[in-house]
Order: structure tokens, then sequence, then C-alpha cells
């Protein structure tokens, strides 16, 4: 589904920004320890070429596995928790080079804390935070065992307070956050699907349009265009014939002796036969051929193409066709037509049309039925 892989995209993104973010705070450190080296707060044999230049090739191969999507695999797919051991492990590595000033670079780990404010739930923070008190009580430790005599003891210790303290509430405030990013995403997803939801609805309403469009312009009986729709149509095309001169043809048709075959063999097999009729219609007649049922057993066919002899060759076609039809259990049983054609004049209105076809037809009744004449 193309949505989902679009919010994959968008997640991807994402984490690639907050990844590029990691590496220009490193940088940015890197520039303060460079600093810090120079007036004295770092020892002057601080590796920092050693230590960033690892940390940011450690930060390259991550970019490249959120880029390539190999980390979508993981369980973590954002790599934040190694992402953050590495910023631990260096901030905690600068701590072991940084002099007097230990207590307030020490506020970097927060730094790297914050990362996971956005990313992970509290009881991963609460093990980031044991990680950081972790590394910073190694390297006092080791501090201590490697030089006991330069070791202020209360100095660690309050630093170890301030940590801790600190630490507990990221914590707490992470935790808090998370959880109304949780929600926040929860409601989004869920919004998502509500309008996928209106979508469909909207799309099924739309769809239910068309088909009442399409009923209102039909008989329901034979299927063909309904006498509105056919008077409509007409209109339009004789305007198009007074615009450019263009041919139309109109032809009235009404189905012979028809009470007889009521009276004869019941309503039902009237119907039958307008069906029928229908049917024979559409298989004859071009698509452009505009046929409608006009009213009871009388239609109408409007051509908006071809010559007379066109015309007359169709609706003789038609004729037979209908003539030629079996009517299943009623042998011997046959349907005729009589027609009337007229073909469109200069100066002509639909009423002076159909007057001429009206008339037309008349004397194709008059002169014996199942047949066509021409105005
Ligand atoms: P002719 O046109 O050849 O002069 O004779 P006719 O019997 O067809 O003439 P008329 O127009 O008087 O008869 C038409 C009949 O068509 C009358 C009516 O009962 C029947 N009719 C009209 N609409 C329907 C319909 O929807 N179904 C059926 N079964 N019959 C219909
Ligand atoms: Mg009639
Ligand atoms: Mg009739």
């Amino acid at each position: 589904m193309p949505h989902q892989s679009t919010a994959t995209d968008h997640r991807r993104t994402l984490r690639l920004r907050r990844q590029q973010m990691a590496i220009y705070s490193y940088l940015l450190t890197w520039g303060g320890v460079l600093l810090g080296i120079e007036i004295g707060y770092f020892d002057p044999y601080t590796p920092h070429w050693w230590l960033f230049g690892t940390t940011l090739a450690a930060n390259g191969v991550i970019f490249l596995l959120i880029r390539s999507g190999l980390s979508e695999r993981l369980n973590d797919p954002s790599l934040t928790i190694p992402q953050m051991m590495i910023g631990i492990i260096l901030i905690t590595a600068l701590l072991h080079y940084s002099r007097e000033l230990r207590g307030g670079i020490m506020a970097i780990y927060f730094m790297a804390m914050t990362f996971g404010v956005f990313a992970l739930p509290r009881q991963r923070m609460m093990l980031m935070a044991l990680f950081v008190i972790g590394c910073f009580i190694t390297l006092e430790v080791w501090e201590y065992l490697d030089a006991p005599e330069s070791k202020i003891i209360s100095l660690s210790i309050g630093h170890f307070g301030i940590l801790a303290m600190g630490l507990a509430w990221f914590v707490y405030v992470g935790g808090h956050i998370h959880n109304l990013q949780q929600r926040s995403n929860e409601q989004r997803s869920s919004l998502q699907a509500q309008q996928r939801h209106l979508e469909r609805v909207n799309q099924q309403l739309h769809d239910a349009m068309a088909r009442l469009e399409e009923v209102a312009i039909r008989d329901s009986l034979t299927g063909l265009f309904n006498r509105r729709h056919f008077m409509e149509r007409i209109e339009e095309e004789l305007a198009r014939s007074d615009r450019h001169q263009t041919p139309l043809h109109l032809a009235l048709i009404d189905l012979d002796h028809f009470k007889q075959i009521n009276d004869t063999w019941g309503h039902q097999a009237g119907d039958q036969v307008l069906a029928r009729f229908a049917e024979t219609a559409r298989s004859t007649l071009r698509r452009a051929d505009l046929v409608a049922r006009y009213g009871g057993e009388e239609f109408v066919i409007l051509f908006t193409d071809g010559s007379p002899e066109d015309i007359r060759h169709v609706l003789e076609r038609l004729r037979s066709a209908l003539s030629a039809l079996h009517f299943n259990g009623r042998p011997g049983f046959s349907v005729t037509l009589s027609a009337g054609l007229a073909s469109w004049r200069p100066g002509d209105t639909v009423d002076s049309l159909f007057q001429r076809a009206d008339d037309a037809l008349y004397r194709a009744k008059e002169t014996g039925r199942n047949r066509l004449v021409e105005a």
C-alpha cells in the first residue's frame, strides 16, 4: 500500500535527521575540546583525533545502516541505544582528560541523554542512566586506584550526586515526553485511518451518484434512453447542425398491432417484445446513434452522421432483424415495425422535424405497415 511506504520513508528521514544532529553535536564538542586544550581546561595530551575519529567513524557506519534501510530489520531501527552508548563512552573518556572543569563538562552527558527522550520508553532511559552512572563510577574508581593522592573524594561524591539527580530528572521528564509523543503518534494514525475511510466513502458516493445519473436517463424496461434525455439531446444536436450544417436524421418507430399482441399473448409477452426490440436496436445501430423509448411501443432514433441513404439502410436492417425474431414457445409469432424518417433542413426546429417524421410514420401505417417511409 502506498501510504505505508511513504510512512516508512518518513520515519527513515526522521532517523537520518536525528543522526545528522548527533554528528553535528560531536563536531561541536570536538571544537569545544580543542578550545579547552588551548586554554588549559583539558590535558594537552588529550588524544582528541583518536577519540573523535573513532566516534565519528562509528556514527558514519550507523548513518549508512539507516540510509540503506538495513537497520529496519533490527528491533531498534534508529539504533538509538548503540548511538547513545558511543556518546556516553566518549564523554567518559573526555572527562578523564578534563581538569578542574570536570563538573561542568559532565553536563555533556545530558546532551547524550536528550537523544533518548524522543525514542526510548522510560525503562530504556533508566538503563541508559544506569550506564552513565556505571561509566562515571568506573572512571572515578579507576582514577583513584591509579593515583589516589590526586583524588578529592568529596568532589567525586558531589559530582556523583549531581549526576544522579540530573539523570533521575531526565528519566522522569523524558518518560513523560515519550508518552506524549506516543499518544500523538496514535492520534495521527487514527486520523489517517479516518481519512482513508472518508476517501472510501467518498468514492462509494461518487459511484452511487454515477449510477443514479445513469438510472435517471434510462427507461427501466428496455434500458434505452428515456424521453426526457432524448429531448435534451435532440435540442443540443439540432443547435449543432444549425451551427455547422452537419447531418441530422430523426426516425420515429411504432410497433405494428401491438395492442393485438397484448390482447392475444398478454401484457407480459408485450413487455418481452419491447425488451427484444431494444436488444435488436442495440445490436443493429452504431454507438453514436441515439435510441430512446419515446413512450409505450414507440421509439425514436437520432442519427448525427451519414447520408439519408445510409440511414435508410440501417433502418431497413433493423426492420428485417425485428421481423425475423423468434419467440420461445410462440411458433409463427412475429413482430414488425413501421418507421418515419425525417432529415434536418436549415431552419428546422425540434417540432418541425418531429412533425415531418410523424407524418411519414402515419403514411407507413396507412400504406400497409412493416415499412419505412421518408418525409
Ligand atoms: P398500430 O400501431 O399498428 O396502429 O397498432 P397498435 O396496436 O400498436 O396501436 P396503439 O398505439 O393503439 O397500441 C399501443 C398499445 O401498446 C396500447 C398499450 O396497451 C400498449 N402498451 C403501451 N405501453 C406498453 C408497455 O409498456 N407494455 C405493454 N405490454 N404494452 C404497452
Ligand atoms: Mg403506438
Ligand atoms: Mg403501434
